[in-house]
């Protein structure tokens, strides 16, 4: 399969009249463009077409060559454990006179596409993402329902952020909602991204301009109802899933429950198991 994709493919790259990559950086004191690939498939895109375009999104624009150097080493140890990808190339221009190789133009289109929204905004953090993808590898919600679940070019953590940040929450505001909240991709996040509290954010947003629906809205007021009375809490706590693990002893799971069918339209409900960690935490305050 290699072998074909080379015969096939590289006559495609030596044919080509233009080749389109993105940039990882733009280095905006030397003007050069930076892609990083452990495939190289970049660099025979930018080298062997006639004309190189790279188009990217202003938040990638790094001051200085030094603080791309700096992110360099995060990036690849984030991304895939690597002290460095296999091909990092620095682009500053077309073929000079003299030169093997390279495009004979070179042109860099910035592109907003609503990115210049989100400075001042709450979720203005997210324009300092990377692309290293280690938010992804450490969310356990992700690696349940993988990348194609969440519907745009960017999954997991970060998607669920940039996605309604870039094409709106209207559009989008399922995603921050599948989080557990556990804060896995913030703690692995090379770039310190607070991504759970831009969660957070989103979620409250849903909520006040009612885009939550009313049945989400009504189960949470009756949780906070709940949460507000302690004694009672953990009374209906206990009784219910006493209840769920006694009728779901046999299966270990429902696959239909009143209440639940939203849940249980598209996959089973697993049955408790053991104790409540309420009735762990007092037994173990105990002794
Ligand atoms: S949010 Fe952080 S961990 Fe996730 S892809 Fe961006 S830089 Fe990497």
């Amino acid at each position: 399969m290699l072998a074909d994709a080379r015969i096939v493919l590289r006559e495609q790259f030596l044919k080509a009249d233009v080749g389109i990559t993105g940039a990882n950086f733009l280095i905006a004191e030397t003007g050069q463009t930076v892609i990083v690939t452990n495939e190289g498939n970049g660099d025979l895109t930018q080298l062997l077409p006639r004309v190189h375009i790279a188009l990217a999104g202003i938040e990638k624009v790094v001051p200085t060559l030094e603080d791309t150097m700096t992110i360099m080493r995060v990036l690849a140890r984030s991304a895939t454990g690597q002290e460095m990808s296999s091909y990092t190339t620095f682009s500053a221009g077309g073929r000079r006179k003299g030169d093997l190789d390279g495009p004979e133009a070179f042109h860099v289109v910035l592109l907003d596409n609503g990115r210049s929204k989100l400075l001042g905004s709450p979720t203005e953090d997210i324009l300092r993402c990377i692309r290293c993808g280690c938010c992804l590898n450490a969310c356990p919600v992700y690696g349940k329902i993988g990348g194609h679940a969440y519907g745009s070019t960017y999954s997991g953590p970060v998607g669920a952020v940039l996605t309604p940040s870039l094409a709106g929450l209207s559009e989008a505001h399922h995603l921050p909602n599948a989080s557990s909240l556990c804060g896995r991709c913030e703690e692995v996040c090379p770039m310190r991204i607070p991504i759970p509290k831009m969660l957070r954010h989103f979620r409250e947003e849903e909520v006040a301009s009612g885009m939550a629906p009313a049945s989400a809205r009504r189960g949470i007021a009756l949780w906070a109802w709940f949460a507000s009375r302690p004694g009672l809490y953990r009374t209906m706590t206990s009784l219910t899933t006493g209840v769920l693990s006694l009728f779901g002893r046999k299966r270990g799971r429902f696959s239909s429950l009143p209440m639940a069918g939203a849940w249980t339209a598209t996959r089973d409900l697993a049955s408790p198991q053991g104790k409540s960690f309420q009735s762990q935490w007092a037994r173990r305050s105990k002794s």
